[in-house]
């Protein structure tokens, strides 16, 4: 059965603006939660300049703000699929943590890795992939930070030894996309054992001679940066990206000095002979495939 469309009576001598004016012959429509809003596209908040941009624009701009062009998180496997023109493969997906310690805080170490999985969609905290950038075969590495802070357990360590293996195998140059807290202290001592690990894959990649290009992305803390992060042929950072051992709180305590901004900004690092250079996102791809094209020899 047809509701019954209660005509708007049309009064004489109304002054409502025409555009609110009820239609003749068109029933107005009952909003039971409320009025439809426009956006139902999920959006993103930029932190910076807080203007509202919708996921798949911003997006379409590689995570950075069309507004103030701050530079927001990548997920790795949304950085690996924007970074890679064509990829052909994801490397050390049969590595997968497990808990050597039994290891309690908290809760449990295993909840933790359930807690991090469901929420971040991925196993680990590092993601590897082999592919082409332009016409350049790669391997390239990415952190997943919202994984427990993108922290290096041994699987992560695993990963970067695997992928630097393939890169030696394929003779391919390897790229990493560092965004760490450092060493995951519920894999105590194992954690740290991956330090030298990665920086001993770092050296097998010097001896054969392949590029190893490091780009650091916000943040890059601890162990991260005492080992494969600041061993690159090249270091590379994305604008205003922290990069340091220690937070800036605990160097303040214990020099007991104010430390002020752009303390451990790429910015800073720069002016301090501790990176090479600051890419901006946009010009990060064609940054790296020139600089691999003259490490190699490329045409
Ligand atoms: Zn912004």
């Amino acid at each position: 059965m047809t509701p019954k469309i209660k005509q708007p009576v049309l009064e004489k001598g109304d002054v409502t603006p025409w555009i609110e004016r009820p239609v003749p012959g068109v029933a107005p429509r009952d909003y039971p939660q409320g009025p439809m809003s426009l956006h139902t596209e999920p959006t993103l908040e930029c932190p910076e300049c807080h203007s509202v941009v919708t996921r798949t624009a911003m997006a379409f701009n590689a995570y950075v703000c069309p507004q103030c062009d701050e530079h927001l998180r990548m997920k790795a496997r949304d950085r690996l699929n924007w970074f890679f023109d064509q990829v052909e493969c994801e490397l050390g997906q049969e590595f997968t943590p497990k808990d050597p310690l039994g290891f309690v805080d908290s809760q449990p170490y295993p909840e933790r890795l359930a807690k991090a999985q469901k929420q971040t969609n991925e196993t680990e905290a590092l993601l590897v992939m082999q592919g082409l950038v332009g016409a350049i075969p790669m391997v390239a590495c990415a952190f997943e930070f919202d994984f427990m802070g993108g922290s290096m357990g041994s699987v992560v360590g695993d990963r970067f030894v695997l992928a630097a293996e393939t890169a030696i195998n394929l003779q391919q140059p390897l790229i990493c996309f560092a965004a760490s807290g450092g060493a995951r202290m519920q894999e105590g001592m194992i954690s740290l054992m991956q330090m030298a690990r990665t920086a001993a894959a770092t050296e097998r990649l010097k001896q054969a001679r392949l590029p190893y290009i490091v780009v650091l992305t916000h943040p890059v803390y601890g162990g991260v940066t005492a080992s494969l992060a600041m061993l690159g042929d090249i270091h590379l950072a994305e604008p205003k990206a922290m990069v340091g051992f220690a937070g800036k709180r605990v160097i303040e305590q214990t020099v007991r000095e104010v430390l002020q901004e752009p303390f451990q900004r790429a910015e800073f690092l720069l002016e301090h002979g501790v990176i090479d250079q600051i890419v901006h996102r946009h010009a990060l791809k064609d940054t790296i495939q020139r600089l691999v094209a003259k490490l190699m020899n490329l045409p």
